[in-house]
């Protein structure tokens, strides 16, 4: 019987538990809040400025302490929710993450910046703590609620404070307003992207998605995944190397847009160390599958094995085609029933990835 019940493939004996190998995290990503000055449609964890909870700093600290024992572990980024929130809590992380040697990145829709003077203290602030990276999102709807001269004065900053990295990140879909042309237009973005060579400063468009497997956002035709493109898509390179921390105090296995959905990419941080909990979560098939496959060509295969999978067509962003693996129960029975077809074949190459990551790992480490 089909059900979203459907159990997904869990624990397998793989060559990587045979090794002892398992994907080593690569970031550490504290969502301390979901408590935002914005309201965007579609945000994947309804954020609002009414929500109250938040992760304490104390817990904060510990999560960095913990996985920056990680060798393999390069990077601590704050988003949420809005980070810049967090206020003082988020500069005493920012200094503690840098004191462990690590890169720091705040993912921000900007607000603060609303008047120049105000926004350069506060971002003085976090350069002062050793703050790397500033990731600024916007587009349609973000600007319902953050203004573009906003957006523009936190780029301007994020330049003047000599930061390694300022980057706008704006929503993809197929009509709007926002787009890097449009941007472009203000003669201080231009400006910066004339110079971008000195300043590190960049715009990329990302896929905005739906957060409904059954939902779409129109996106333009060339970047929605069909089985024409397929074969271009690869490995989620998140899952498993990037450890989310949530304001509730869940552990993630991935930074993806969906990953609050798919409960078999969350556990919970209790008593046992994140190392143990790493090791777990690196037997399941699933997870590999997603490492070495991606979620678009797990997808297209299932499609494969039963046709009434309606899949082309559908999913401009791989999170949106995860949550299909995950949500639609066609899609979670076929997979279910037909996964060990794929076991030898995946594992085999998740060994050659693992390896892979121990020699260039010990190129860099050794
Ligand atoms: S700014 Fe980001 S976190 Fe805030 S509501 Fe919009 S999408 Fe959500
Ligand atoms: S594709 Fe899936 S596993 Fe990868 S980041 Fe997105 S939700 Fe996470």
């Amino acid at each position: 019987m089909i059900t979203s019940e459907t159990r997904m493939p869990a624990r397998t004996t793989t060559p990587g538990s045979v090794l002892g190998l398992y994907i080593h995290p690569r970031t550490l990503t504290i969502l301390g809040t979901y408590k935002c000055t914005a309201m965007c449609k579609n945000c994947c964890f309804d954020s609002n400025p009414w929500l109250t909870q938040r992760l304490s700093l104390d817990s904060i600290l510990s999560f960095i302490e913990e996985g920056s024992q990680y060798s393999s572990v390069e990077l601590v980024a704050f988003s949420g929710g809005e980070c810049f929130l967090l206020g003082e809590d988020l500069v005493r992380a920012v200094e503690f993450a840098t004191g462990k040697g690590l890169r720091t990145r705040c993912v921000t829709n900007g607000y603060w910046a609303k008047s120049l003077q105000h926004g350069r203290r506060r971002l003085q602030q976090l350069r002062d703590a050793g703050l790397c990276e500033l990731n600024i999102s916007t587009g349609d709807y973000h600007q319902q609620w953050v203004s573009e001269e906003t957006v523009v004065n936190a780029a301007c900053l994020g330049v003047e404070l000599k930061l390694e990295s300022t980057l706008i990140v704006i929503e993809l879909q197929k009509d709007r307003r926002v787009s890097t042309k449009s941007l472009l237009e203000n003669p201080h973005i231009f400006a910066l992207m004339q110079n971008r060579a000195e300043s590190n400063f960049s715009i990329i468009e990302s896929p905005w998605m739906p957060m409904d497997a059954q939902e779409i956002v129109d996106q333009p035709v060339e970047r929605l995944l069909t089985r024409k493109n397929v074969h271009k898509r690869g490995g989620c390179k998140s899952v498993l190397s990037t450890i989310v921390v949530t304001p509730t105090r869940q552990l993630g296995l991935c930074c993806g847009l969906s990953r609050e959905l798919i409960p078999e990419l969350s556990i919970e941080w209790g008593e046992n160390s994140l190392s143990e909990l790493l090791a777990e979560a690196g037997r399941e098939f699933m997870k590999i599958w997603l490492f070495v496959d991606g979620p678009e060509r797990i997808l297209a295969w299932a499609a494969s094995k039963n046709p009434q999978i309606d899949w082309e067509c559908r999913y401009a962003h791989h999170c949106h085609a995860c949550l299909a693996l995950f949500q639609d129960p066609l899609v979670r029975a076929t997979i279910s029933e037909n996964y060990r077809e794929r076991v030898d074949d995946v594992l085999m190459r998740y060994s050659v990835l693992l390896s892979h990551q121990e020699l260039l790992e010990g190129a860099v480490y050794g």
